[in-house]
């Protein structure tokens, strides 16, 4: 089979062939039908995180081909989403399904699937354990296969911000790529708070506005945003900023435009740090860096998909063609999700 992998940092994924996998047991082969083409990817493409190569591609959903011995309570052909942040299953966190804060995270040989252990940028990927599938139900795993990270990591953010966004709060979604264009979505669908939305490009901008953001502001020039921003929430300043992007003009954006009491959620793996002085973020501001989501709230990702209330806008392309989308990722010059389909 074909499959999209990392080799070494610093170098574009290669393509190659490799056996078909065969699930040990307790294992699961999922026959991929889309696997997303994460920001994250790019980072882990760019730096030495993984001394070894793998297969990519850490946002999955596709059909059960095979059960490993002693796998239940599943059947070939059943549609799944994978659930992308593999704990060790064991721990408080895990038990909980809280993976993505698993406790023995640091002894872990892999983080997930596509990220240190094959991932689903092949035909077929091999998923160690049943507990980390999400049934479908009737939506297209093409289509949904964002919901496992683009919809979920912004769900998990939002969910646990929650109290701030009453009626007449202000919430600023910076960042409307792949994550941050279910992020508008989610908040729409979830809470009655005002929502400005903040890119650089126009074009993402726009997209926002289609989705149901109320105001956007171009962020290009941080000192005119900052001021655009600030006569758009007032004195009193924005209740919630999410960063989809994570650098440091961003950062620093949402430390100025929030008000006391407020909260920031930092998403994005951009490189900036956020600086801490009295009063700056403001006093009473509590600052977040949330990472993926829970297997239960991708269960709710997932329930609010499948009654209609957030999609992933995906652009759907071959396997093949994963080192050009890669790059056109890199550029900016994707709308929404790309989905690549082994
Ligand atoms: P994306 O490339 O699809 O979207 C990024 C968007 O940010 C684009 O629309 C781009 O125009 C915009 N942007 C870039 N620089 C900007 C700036 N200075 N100001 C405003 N907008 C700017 O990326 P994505 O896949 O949505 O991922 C977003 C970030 O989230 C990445 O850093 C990724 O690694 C990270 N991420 C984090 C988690 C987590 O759990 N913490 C999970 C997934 C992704
Ligand atoms: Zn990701
Ligand atoms: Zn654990």
């Amino acid at each position: 089979m074909k499959a999209v992998r990392y080799v070494q940092a610093g170098r574009p994924p290669e393509i190659v062939d490799l056996p078909t996998p065969t699930p040990g047991p307790g294992q699961v082969l999922l026959r991929v039908a889309g696997a997303g083409v994460c920001h994250s990817d790019l980072h882990v493409l760019d730096h030495p995180m993984f001394p070894h190569a793998f297969t990519l591609g850490h946002e999955n959903a596709g059909h059960i081909a095979a059960l490993g011995e002693g796998v239940a309570g599943w059947k070939e052909g059943d549609a799944v989403a994978v659930y992308g942040p593999w704990g060790c299953g064991h721990c408080h966190a895990c038990q909980g399904s809280a993976e993505n804060y698993c406790e023995q995270h640091a002894s872990l040989p892999v983080m997930g699937g596509g990220l240190g252990a094959d991932g689903g940028m092949a035909e077929y990927m091999i998923v160690p354990s049943p507990r980390l599938l999400v049934p479908l139900g009737k939506l297209d795993p093409v289509q949904a296969a964002p919901l496992s990270d683009a919809a979920l990591t912004p769900y998990h953010a939002i969910k646990a911000a929650l109290p701030w966004l009453r009626p007449g709060a202000d919430v600023v979604v910076i960042g409307i790529g792949g994550l941050g264009h279910m992020a508008v979505q989610l908040l729409k669908a979830l809470t009655p708070a005002r929502l400005i939305a903040c890119d650089i490009d126009e074009a993402k901008l726009a997209h926002a506005r289609a989705l149901g953001a109320d105001h956007t502001v171009n962020t290009r020039d941080a000192k005119q945003a900052a001021e655009a921003l600030r006569a758009l929430v007032g004195a009193r300043g924005a209740d919630v900023a999410l960063d989809f992007v994570g650098a440091q003009p961003t950062v620093d954006l949402c430390a100025r435009i929030v008000g006391r009491a407020s909260r920031i959620a930092v998403v994005g793996l951009g490189g900036g740090t956020l600086h801490y002085a009295a009063n700056q973020p403001p006093y009473g501001c509590e600052v977040s860096v949330p990472y993926w989501g829970s297997r239960t709230e991708l269960m709710e990702v997932i329930a609010l998909a499948e009654a209609g209330r957030i999609h992933a806008e995906v652009e759907a392309f071959p396997l093949e063609q994963a080192v050009d989308v890669y790059q056109r990722l890199r550029e900016g010059r994707i709308q929404g999700r790309a989905v690549l389909m082994p």
